[in-house]
């Protein structure tokens, strides 16, 4: 048996197909086409309300939509068992990238790996949409060109996670090195119609 018919290989081959995905999906499917699709309007509505989140009844049917047609074209090509391990690979790692995600938004970093995720993430939305379009790694956003060092980030007040701030509205200051925030919150939740407009043209928010 060729080495690259063992199911491991199949199963890091799914995982990394997804991380090319995500990047491709995110760049082409959802910021250039600038609200034209359901992805793209869904993803950039994201951007202009970062408390919103596709609901999972969305996410689930086009995670089973896009099995149903890859995995017949893997399995004739690579046979029943390459193709469960690959899907299982890629399916697994789609799943695992839904979860980092939202914990970004949400959760504080806990570890090294947490700390770049936020602070690249947090870039993409609030400096520079265009680019660093790796959720879960810099991989693909190095080799195409289009990844930032997130530096010191700049996060409209409005739209700063919870896990940032103090009970202040004030960078917690184990994060004071990481963010910078600005402007004020507003008692109404603080969204602005210049968001919806500024995300639909993958523009970062007004500080
Ligand atoms: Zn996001
Ligand atoms: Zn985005």
């Amino acid at each position: 048996m060729a080495w690259w018919r063992s199911p491991g290989v199949a199963l890091v081959a799914g995982a990394v197909s997804w991380t090319a995905a995500e990047y491709g999906l995110h760049r082409f499917a959802m910021h250039e086409l600038r609200g034209r699709g359901l992805a793209s309007r869904e993803h950039l509505s994201h951007h202009a309300d970062v408390t919103y989140f596709s609901p999972t009844s969305k996410k689930l049917a086009s995670a089973v939509g896009t099995t149903v047609v890859a995995f017949p074209l893997a399995a004739s090509l690579a046979g029943r068992r390459w193709a469960t391990a690959f899907t299982a690979g890629m399916i697994g790692t789609y799943f695992a990238y839904e979860v980092a995600h939202r914990r970004t938004h949400t959760h504080p970093p806990r570890n090294r790996y947490g700390r770049w995720a936020r602070r690249s993430h947090l870039h993409h939305h609030f400096g520079a949409p265009m680019r660093n379009f790796g959720v879960t790694s810099p991989v693909w956003d190095k080799m195409l060109g289009t990844y930032d060092d997130p530096g010191v980030v700049t996060v409209p007040a409005r739209m700063a996670p919870v896990w940032m701030l103090d009970e202040l509205g004030r960078v917690r200051p184990e994060l004071a090195g990481d963010y910078v925030v600005k402007g004020s919150r507003s008692s109404d939740g603080g969204q602005r119609p210049a968001d919806r407009t500024d995300a639909f043209a993958n523009a970062a928010p007004e500080a």
